[in-house]
């Protein structure tokens, strides 16, 4: 239910949390005898945390993952209302700082990234605090020079997990790395994936000469998991395709892939109205009407992360009684509100008799500006292409202040039923 201020808010991003389920079991096929980890960092790429982590644990996800800590305490303490058994929900962070305190990471049973001695340090002074053993994943950098300890730095570091391991103070339970390039399906894009794969192995024979063999060993997300089966490993790790979109457009579109995009952001119409030939339109005036037009108002803006840089093209689909037009964003983005092209009045500057024409839609209408395109919606990916961005950055920036609303997890036997 949303509160009295979300339901005043006019726009809305309905998030389907079937099409999770959905999307989990196509991914599924991708990577069988894999167990999946579901990514929700970054408030489940705008889709909502909780909901979303909760549909993809009944759709049978084996992990849920997230970057940040603070995210990773939030989300067990919502599973735990929630009476979700931490043992069917295991929950695996990455980014740590050293100014953190990690014991109530530890108190939250998460499973820990170490990519360094002081991370380790900072996880044994955690484990060691309250007489526990800690759950960690040691990260190897396998060629993106972010997280991960580097080959050069590896042997020092798993002779520090090796002791820290017979101290009772570690588990290590998983190696891991991320792939820089297994969107990119070009030469050198093939031989910079199988470069990590033959650092990630290099690196798991480093940890296997001081005797730790992680049972868990990961290295794909969307990308590794549809376009390059040797990375999948024991667990794969998606989070763009849980939602239904490509890692890459250009290789293969969601309906391509089997995928169904869960968001769908839509606002009324808040206005309708003629406009002459040759008016400016926003700020800036950076388009003018060619011809008569009706023109329409959408109040959302930058400020719900709608991007300035989608000004002049971004598309949009306006639904009304007599049908939907296919319309665009005109001139630019402001912090509230889009105007949208709604097509040539009726009358145009060589027949002005006609004054009051028929509007094609009126205020109140829906206006969608993006969701499945195989219901015949613009895309979130149409999104990207206007805004030079990719489409992980058009949902999980979505403001906050859109209330997102969950139509309720559906699971295939319900379907059936
Ligand atoms: C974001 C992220 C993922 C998921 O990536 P997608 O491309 O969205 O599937 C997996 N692993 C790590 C470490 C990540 O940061």
């Amino acid at each position: 239910m949303l509160d009295p201020s979300e339901s005043a808010y006019p726009a809305r991003a309905l998030v389907d949390l079937s099409a999770i389920g959905h999307n989990l079991a196509a991914l599924r096929n991708r990577a069988p005898g894999c167990q999946q980890m579901a990514i929700v960092k970054a408030d489940a790429y705008g889709h909502g945390l909780l909901p979303v982590a909760q549909a993809a644990l009944k759709a049978g996800a084996d992990w849920l993952g997230v970057a940040q800590l603070a995210e990773a305490l939030t989300l067990r303490a919502g599973l735990d209302t929630a009476g979700i058994s931490r043992a069917h929900a295991p929950i695996f962070t990455w980014i740590t700082t050293p100014d953190q305190d990690l014991t109530p990471a530890l108190e939250a049973d998460l499973d820990l990234s170490v990519s360094w001695a002081w991370s380790l340090a900072q996880v044994c002074a955690s484990a060691r605090q309250l007489g526990r053993t800690a759950r960690v994943h040691v990260k190897i950098d396998t060629g993106m020079s972010r997280a991960g300890s580097t080959l050069a730095d590896l042997p020092a570091l798993a002779s520090g997990l090796r002791m820290a391991h017979d101290e009772g103070l570690i588990e290590v339970v998983g190696a891991w790395s991320h792939l820089s390039r297994a969107d990119d399906l070009s030469e050198e894009g093939m031989a910079s994936t199988a470069q990590h794969i033959e650092i990630f192995e290099r690196g798991l024979s480093i940890l296997a000469d001081v005797g730790l063999e992680p049972q868990i060993r990961h290295l794909a997300a969307t990308s590794g998991l549809l376009w390059h089966p040797k990375t999948h490993y024991d667990l794969v790790r998606p989070g763009i395709g849980l939602y239904g979109l490509s890692p890459e457009p250009l290789i293969a579109s969601s309906q391509e892939l089997g995928l169904r995009p869960a968001m769908t952001l839509q606002a009324p119409l808040s206005a309708v109205k003629v406009v002459e030939d040759d008016t400016p339109a926003s700020y800036g005036g950076t388009w003018r009407t060619p011809g008569r037009r009706w023109l329409g108002l959408v109040p959302v803006g930058y400020a719900d992360g709608i991007l300035r840089s989608a000004s002049n093209g971004a598309p949009v689909l306006v639904q009304t009684p007599q049908g939907t037009i296919s319309a665009s964003v005109v001139g630019r983005v402001c912090m509230d509100q889009i105007i949208v092209d709604l097509g040539p009045a009726q009358g145009s500057s060589d027949t002005p008799s006609a004054r009051t024409p028929e509007p094609p839609a009126r205020a109140g209408d829906r206006v969608v500006l993006f969701g499945d395109p195989a219901d015949g919606l613009p895309a979130a990916d149409d999104w990207a292409t206007h805004a030079g961005t990719i489409n992980y950055e058009i949902v999980s920036r979505l403001g906050e202040r859109i209330p997102r609303v969950h139509i309720p997890y559906k699971s295939r036997e319900v379907h059936q039923s």
